[in-house]
């Protein structure tokens, strides 16, 4: 590791961010341009992505159905900001804290000047996170991470500092159809992994479920509207549930959906408990995450 990757890894650590990985911009050079670094920052060296671990606690109350707890997929962009300006004020090198710009702000419909993709680029929290070594994207569409499985709120960073790229994760620890554990739970059959698909992400190949999201966004089960929604999220996902060829925009300021967050749903919480039941996970726990049968409800139960 190179001293200011280390020295960035102890800030980021400081500020509650333990992982933390790097990226060539060379690796998503099999998505369009429209979802590519480079088409944000041309002179990007190092596409870095910090882990925020979610505490497990933050999953109980929704666990034992007594309290809805939200847990978010991103980093604050108050927190993304302190290390680019780290980036900047240590290295001379410049750094972008990435946010999309809210769906509704920049309606799309044409590039500002011809030969540039139509704003807003839009990179895939997930997907990069994987680019950066830091895990795989499991059959349930989120980034597994070997340390806490799907509990991980993520943010994405890009300099134009050269740092050295991470490997990415060549190990395996979603058990896909030998598990099925997601898809089983879910009582409205939204993940259907009869419909896998195997895609290429970063280079590695991921076998995806189909996903119904409009079955997820009526699901009592804990799925929760995005409120942080942006709008990468919604266009990148269908290409992880069936169709990467189909990355185009298609919506419009009005019509744009939102993807629910499911990481709180029972089948991410499914997720949690069979993770770690077969010590799959690096971080463990003194007591299991779940010693009965989680309770489920209809989507007309709510
Ligand atoms: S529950 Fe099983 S199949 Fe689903 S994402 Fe987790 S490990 Fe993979
Ligand atoms: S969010 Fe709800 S509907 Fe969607 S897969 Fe999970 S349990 Fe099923």
């Amino acid at each position: 590791m190179s001293a200011f990757k280390q020295q960035l890894t102890e800030f980021t650590t400081s500020l509650g961010l333990p992982l933390l990985g790097v990226a060539n911009p060379s690796r998503f050079d099999e998505l369009p341009a429209y979802a590519h670094p480079l088409s944000i920052m041309p002179e990007c060296r190092s596409v870095i992505v910090v882990v925020d671990p979610l505490p497990r606690g933050g999953f109980r109350g929704i666990e034992e159905g007594t309290l809805w707890t939200y847990n978010g997929r991103r980093i604050s962009f108050k927190l993304l900001n302190e290390i680019a300006r780290y980036i900047e004020q240590n290295t001379g090198y410049e750094a972008l804290a990435y946010e999309a710009t809210p769906a509704t702000s920049a309606p799309r419909s044409k590039p500002v000047s011809n030969g540039k993709v139509v704003h807003n680029v839009e990179l895939n929290l997930d997907w990069t996170a994987v680019a950066a070594g830091l895990g795989e994207i499991g059959m349930c569409g989120y980034l597994l991470t070997p340390q806490y499985g799907p509990r991980n709120a993520l943010g994405i960073i890009l300099t134009e500092l050269p740092l050295p790229a991470d490997d990415v994760y060549s190990g395996r620890i979603c058990d896909g159809e030998n598990c099925r554990a997601c898809a089983d739970v879910c009582p409205m059959r939204a993940i259907d992994i009869s419909k896998a698909i195997i895609v290429s992400v970063a280079g590695r190949k991921t076998k995806l479920a189909k996903i119904n999201f409009s079955l997820c966004a009526t699901c009592p089960n804990g799925a929760m509207k995005d409120v942080n929604f942006k709008i990468g999220q919604e266009e990148m996902m269908p290409g992880f549930t069936g169709n990467q060829e189909n990355l185009t925009e298609t919506s419009t300021a009005l019509t744009r959906k939102s993807v629910p967050n499911i990481l709180s749903a029972v089948c991410m919480r499914t997720c949690i408990a069979h993770l770690e039941d077969n010590g799959k996970l690096d971080i463990t726990f003194k007591n299991k995450f779940r010693n009965e049968e989680p309770w489920t409800l209809q989507n007309w139960e709510r």
